[in-house]
């Protein structure tokens, strides 16, 4: 008889959004007819910006012409993406040969299909609060994780120490869920550190378009020694509203290498063996965001969602409860009030003010007590989620 993957019995039996949208379910039959304000999983509310869509219908009308059309793809990205983005690098003094962008059908799918570059008895470092997907993906390929926790007390950015035993570190910056961007000394260490054990970052980038203090990093390519230990993994979702699109891309410099081995061919001969590339009409939509008038036009977008989370933060603010983020990321990470863990708080929300958000413990044991507002929702509803929060605590 075929033995299966049995590492998939260790996972956690309901994934945190899955878990949340049966709560939100089973309180929407019973009270029929209730309008609920999502403030909780991190989709985009607003639609792709000009320059992408006029961009996908003419590779569509390509499609349409026997001159125009493009079959498969090269399978690790086209050039024309690759060279956009290499330039979008070189605007902020990161220098990058075309061939080290890698396009992708987002930064989940990288994530998870990166892992078969590594041994199984590689141990994955998480640093919690954390991304669930980190963990779960290396729970099916039954790796031990190191769990790192953070907390208030370093700002939700730990830095290596010496004990660390791990060999795949995941870094999010800025952070999903709690909003906190590693400074440029902090992830110079977590570099530093890298190299000295030979262990690799896989440097998540989702959120980079949202930071605003022109001093912090955006790339991990942005520290010295960077190219000899981290892979920079990059979505277009949040930044460009390619949630239901469907594109990212990843960085692998040739320099990086262990064990002999090449990550940079290592991983051509994975996407080239594994993949058939992505669509011809997405990569042109995707390249069109790297253009001058792509770019103006998603960060007038990203205006809109750092609009939402001036609306949530002054709300906070009134009512008094600690919180970070919302500034240079896309989330708020607030403390629950009286004690509350949270997902005690997320019924109380929905009963009291029908505001949905992510409960802090859904992303690992440290985030419990906490509780995550996503700011990509529409801003009427946002401002009205606001005002309820701030009648709620009067
Ligand atoms: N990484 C982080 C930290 C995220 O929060 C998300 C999505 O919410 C992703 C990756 C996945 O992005 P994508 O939509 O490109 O798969």
């Amino acid at each position: 008889m075929i033995t299966m993957n049995t590492h998939y019995a260790q996972l956690e039996n309901s994934y945190l959004f899955y878990h949340i949208a049966q709560k939100t379910n089973a309180y929407l039959q019973t009270h029929s007819g209730t309008h609920l304000y999502r403030m909780g999983i991190g989709d985009v509310s607003q639609p792709l910006c000009g320059a992408v869509i006029q961009a996908l219908h003419e590779a569509v009308d390509d499609q349409a012409r026997k001159e125009t059309f493009h079959g498969y793809m090269p399978e690790c990205g086209a050039p024309f993406l690759r060279e956009r983005i290499a330039a979008h690098y070189a605007q902020r003094g990161v220098t990058l040969d075309a061939d080290e962008v890698f396009a992708s059908g987002g930064a989940s799918d990288e994530l998870g299909d990166i892992l078969d570059l590594f041994d199984t008895r590689s141990a994955a470092m998480v640093i919690e609060p954390a991304y669930p997907a980190y963990v779960d993906a290396n729970v099916m390929a039954g790796r031990h994780i190191v769990h790192v926790s953070s907390g208030r007390e370093n700002g939700f950015l730990p830095q290596p120490d010496a004990s660390l035993q791990a060999d795949i570190l995941y870094i999010c910056s800025p952070n999903n869920p709690t909003g906190a961007v590693f400074n440029r000394a902090q992830l110079q260490a977590w570099v530093d550190f890298a190299n000295r054990r030979g262990a690799i970052i896989l440097f998540d980038a989702a959120y980079e378009a949202f930071i605003e203090d022109e001093t912090l990093p955006h790339s991990i390519f942005e520290m010295d020694g960077a190219r000899t230990c981290a892979i920079e993994i990059c979505s277009l979702s949040k930044t460009a509203g390619f949630t239901g699109t469907r594109m990212g891309y990843t960085v692998i410099p040739k320099a990086l290498e262990r064990n002999g081995m090449r990550i940079h061919d290592m991983w051509v001969r994975n996407r080239t063996t594994k993949t058939n590339g992505i669509s011809y009409i997405l990569q042109k939509g995707g390249a069109a965001v790297f253009t001058a008038q792509g770019q103006e036009q998603i960060h007038a977008q990203i205006q809109i969602y750092k609009q939402n989370a001036k609306t949530l933060t002054n709300a906070l603010d009134r009512i008094g409860l600690w919180y970070c983020g919302g500034k240079n990321a896309p989330y708020i990470w607030m403390q629950c009030p009286d004690g509350m863990d949270s997902w005690t708080f997320f019924d109380f929300l929905l009963q009291k003010i029908q505001v949905v958000g992510t409960p802090g413990a859904g992303f690992g044991q440290c985030g419990e007590g906490y509780f995550r507002f996503s700011t990509f929702g529409d801003p009427d509803e946002t401002a009205q989620a606001a005002r309820r929060l701030v009648e709620l605590f009067r």
